[in-house]
């Protein structure tokens, strides 16, 4: 299978879209990428989702480690109430 990435991967650095490799994940989940052609990494962003869904992607696996939104709000650099409402969302998607 050839792995393709959008043109929304594209380099931040460069715009290259030819020489993007996955480089890992960051600590909170979120997909590194590493141009092949500036050599450097960079976190993707606001890509395929919206911000919100985005984050609340990231934000429901945190919770299923056990983190409480406090917890979260500290490891995402996020105000505690916008967690709160991400996570509020989340429990008004489960129904
Ligand atoms: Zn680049």
């Amino acid at each position: 299978m050839k792995i393709t990435y959008s043109k929304n991967t594209a380099c931040q650095f460069c715009g290259s879209t030819e020489s993007i490799r996955k480089h890992g994940k960051s600590k909170i989940g979120i997909q590194r990428f590493w141009c092949l052609s500036c050599n450097k990494t960079y976190q993707r962003n606001y890509v395929y989702k919206t911000y919100d869904s985005y984050m609340q992607a990231i934000i429901k696996n945190l919770l299923s480690k056990g983190l409480k939104s406090d917890g979260i709000a500290k490891a995402l650099a996020l105000p505690s109430g916008r967690v709160d409402k991400i996570i509020f969302s989340l429990d008004l998607n489960k129904k």
